[in-house]
C-alpha cells in the first residue's frame, strides 16, 4: 500500500482476531517490526525474512496475548530492543511474557534515515495502547484502536469507554491519510471512519439507557438480550465486555448505578 510500509498478517484468524494480527515492518534499511502477534514461529519466520537483515526494533501496540507474545522470542533471535507500556490492570487477555526494553511514552518520536514514528497514547480498547504514526506517509497503525472488519471490544477494567471516545477524539489532531489496522485492511478516510465509530459508540449507549429506563433495575445479561438484539448470539460474550463498559460509563455520569447484587439500577 506505501513504499515504506509492508504488512504480514499472523495466521490466529478467529471470533477476535478477524482474519489474523497484522505485523507491520516500516522501512527498508532501518526496519522496524510493529505488533508481531501471538507466539507462532511460522509467522516469525516469515517476518525475519521480510526484514532482510535489518530490523532494528520492535514495537508493540499494546499487550493483548494476539499482539505481543511474538516480541520477546523475536527480540532475542535477532538481538534489538522491544519498545511498549505496560497496563495498568492485569486481565486473563494481556501477555504475562511481555518484558519491554524501552517504555513507550505518548509524543514519542523514533526518528530513522527513512522515517519518523510518533506515539500516540490511545487508550480505552487498552490502558497500554499506542496507536504510530508513519509522519512521512501520514499513516496511522491502529493497533485494535480500529480495526477494519469488526467492532473494538472493550474490557473493563483495562478496557474503558470514555478513554476509547476521547482516543477517538485525539486523533482529529493528527495529520492522517491512511489507517493501518491491526486486524483487516488499510482504511481510506480516517475521518470519516472515526467518526463513524464514534456514532456507533454514542448509538448504542443510548440504546443501553433506553434499557434500563424499560427494565429499571436489571441483571447484565438480561440487559444484554436487550441492547444486542441485533448482534449474532456468538458474540454475546464480547459483547458483554462492551455493555459493561458502557454501563460504567453511564455510572459516571450518574445516569445508573451498580447495586450489591451485581444488578444495574437506573437513577431516575
Ligand atoms: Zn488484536
Amino acid at each position: 500500500m506505501t513504499s515504506l510500509i509492508k504488512k504480514i498478517t499472523a495466521p490466529n484468524g478467529g471470533v477476535f482476531t478477524g482474519g489474523g494480527t497484522n505485523t507491520y515492518l516500516i522501512g527498508k534499511e532501518d526496519v522496524t517490526v510493529v505488533d508481531p502477534g501471538p507466539y507462532i514461529q511460522s509467522h516469525l519466520d516469515e517476518i525475519i525474512k521480510a526484514g532482510n537483515n535489518n530490523i532494528k526494533r520492535i514495537i508493540v501496540t499494546h499487550t493483548h496475548k494476539d499482539h505481543s507474545p511474538g516480541a520477546k522470542p523475536l527480540a532475542e533471535t535477532l538481538k534489538v530492543p522491544v519498545i511498549g507500556s505496560f497496563a495498568k490492570f492485569d486481565m486473563s487477555i494481556q501477555d504475562e511474557t511481555f518484558e519491554p526494553d524501552q517504555i513507550l511514552y505518548d509524543k514519542d518520536i523514533i526518528t530513522t534515515s527513512e522515517y519518523t514514528i510518533e506515539a500516540i497514547h490511545t487508550p480505552g480498547h487498552a490502558s497500554n495502547h499506542f496507536c504510530l504514526l508513519i509522519q512521512e506517509e501520514k499513516c496511522l497503525l491502529t493497533g485494535d484502536h480500529i480495526m477494519n472488519g469488526s467492532t473494538v471490544v472493550i474490557a473493563p477494567p483495562d478496557g474503558n469507554m470514555t478513554e476509547y471516545l476521547d482516543s477517538l477524539k485525539k486523533l482529529d489532531n493528527f495529520d492522517i491519510k491512511l489507517l493501518a489496522p491491526g486486524h483487516g485492511d488499510y482504511l481510506n478516510d480516517p475521518k470519516l471512519v472515526t467518526n463513524w465509530i464514534f456514532n456507533h459508540r454514542l448509538t448504542r449507549e443510548e440504546k443501553v439507557l433506553q434499557s434500563m429506563q424499560k427494565l429499571k433495575e436489571t441483571a447484565i445479561e438480561d440487559l444484554l438480550l436487550d441492547v444486542y438484539d441485533d448482534v449474532d448470539p456468538h458474540l454475546h460474550p464480547i459483547a458483554l465486555w462492551s455493555l459493561e463498559a458502557h454501563l460504567i460509563r453511564l455510572e459516571e455520569s450518574n445516569f445508573v448505578t451498580k447495586l450489591e447484587n451485581d444488578h444495574w439500577r437506573i437513577i431516575s
